[in-house]
């Protein structure tokens, strides 16, 4: 009978794929898959069904219980899940945790299965000064790296013990019956082994790292903040995170935060300055000295015969911050001015002034003068009135709300 090949008795195919008797013990089954999957990986070449097939063979018959259901029921009854699921399992994920990461070292898994650490991210403050003129600064912290001792196995001989609470698969199924032919199956973490799938006994628990396969370490790092680099700009330090058994580590992060300038504020490449001058000097000319942020004293001054207005900018080129990569290139240093008016003059300054700086010629007659009417002015606080007036307007609008007597009512947080 050749007709239906690996139908031949459904109990023992799972057998000559690995090449044992039936009676074979857990160690002659693990031998025989370490053999045979190392020869027939698909990274050294071999047939991938191949390697399938032996990962599932392999995963079934290391398992006393799959095995049971296998030996009486065949394949059928693993796939009808009367074992929980026997096929369907990466038969990378089997090898690899079979040999407790890839054997062929190298990162030859591909990057396939190895989780990636968490980055750990650090706010690092600076100055204005700080981004201007570059500076490194030097950190010390503490950081997981894997124990030296035992190579993050945790244990003295190298080896660890399936979990016999979960059978080394990191995870538990309970089962509840909720009604007479109903029931739930629940999966959860195995608390035996905290969800590794393995044990190391007392006698053999690694003394340096107590079994926990890592162990903290101080390392100082040097940050070098480069000329012109921005607030929020990252320095990474590439895997020098907490390091973890089969895990590739995590980068270190370091996140710029510029704290404020009392005098400069910075937008890209320009700084922004803001300076007050008194009347005199916004119509007959002035200079003052601005000390930058890497101390020089710059003197500004206005060109002769020059009237600063009021809510004015002026601009110096190549002072304000060095470009991030091309230091050398600067942006431009911005001056914003405000004019300080006298609040009032007497009766002589104004003739002084007017002499100097004659009325306009569109005088008023007597005649348009008598068509008028006579107003007054008063000073207001234009901000304050706004406020006051935005305020009215929402209660009214409140009160149209039909408010229950008594309702909480939120008031608009205006600063
Ligand atoms: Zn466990
Ligand atoms: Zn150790």
């Amino acid at each position: 009978m050749f007709g239906r090949a690996p139908k031949k008795s459904d109990s023992t195919r799972y057998y000559e794929i690995l090449g044992v008797s039936k009676n074979a013990s857990q160690d002659d089954l693990k031998k025989a898959y370490r053999k045979a999957a190392i020869k027939n990986h698909p990274d050294k070449g071999g047939d991938p069904e191949k390697f399938k097939e032996l990962a599932q063979a392999y995963e079934v018959l290391s398992d006393p219980e799959k095995r049971e259901i296998y030996d009486q029921y065949g394949e059928e009854a693993l796939k009808e899940g009367m074992g929980g699921g026997g096929a369907g399992h990466n038969p990378f994920d089997i090898f690899e945790s079979f040999f407790g990461g890839n054997p062929f070292g190298g990162g030859g898994s591909r990057g396939r299965r190895q989780r990636r650490g968490e980055d750990v991210v650090h706010p690092l403050k600076v100055s204005l000064e700080d981004l201007y003129l570059g500076t490194s600064k030097k950190l010390s912290l503490t950081r997981n790296v894997i124990c030296s001792k035992c190579n993050g196995k945790g244990s003295k001989s190298g080896e660890s013990m399936k979990c016999t609470g979960c059978q080394g698969s990191g995870m538990k199924v309970s089962i509840r019956q909720l009604g007479p032919s109903m029931i739930q199956q629940m999966q959860h973490p195995c608390n035996e082994c905290k969800g590794t799938g393995e044990t190391i006994s007392d006698k053999d628990r690694c003394p340096q790292c107590k079994g926990e396969k890592i162990v903290p370490e101080k390392k100082v790092l040097e940050v070098i903040v480069e000329k012109g680099m921005q607030n929020g700009q990252k320095i990474t330090f590439p895997g020098e995170a907490d390091e973890a058994p089969d895990t590739v580590t995590g980068d270190i992060v370091f996140v710029l935060q510029q704290k404020e300038h009392p005098k400069f504020k910075r937008k890209g490449d320009d700084l922004f300055v803001e300076h007050t001058l008194p009347l005199t000097e916004a119509l007959c000319g002035f200079q003052f000295v601005l000390t930058h942020l890497d101390g020089r004293q710059l003197l500004i001054k206005s060109n002769p015969g020059e009237a600063v207005k009021p809510d004015s900018f002026k601009a110096i080129n190549d002072e304000g911050m060095p470009m991030y990569r091309r230091p050398f290139m600067k942006g431009k240093l911005y001056i914003h001015f405000t004019v300080d008016f006298p609040d009032s003059l007497t009766p002589d300054q104004v003739k002084a002034i007017e002499t100097i700086l004659p009325r306009p010629s569109s005088q008023l007659t007597d005649m348009e003068l008598d068509e008028c009417e006579e107003t007054t002015l008063h000073d207001v606080n234009i901000e304050e009135e706004m406020r006051r007036k935005q305020q009215a307007r929402e209660e009214a609008y409140d009160e149209d709300e039909e408010m229950p007597h008594g309702g909480q009512r939120v008031q608009c947080a205006q600063q």
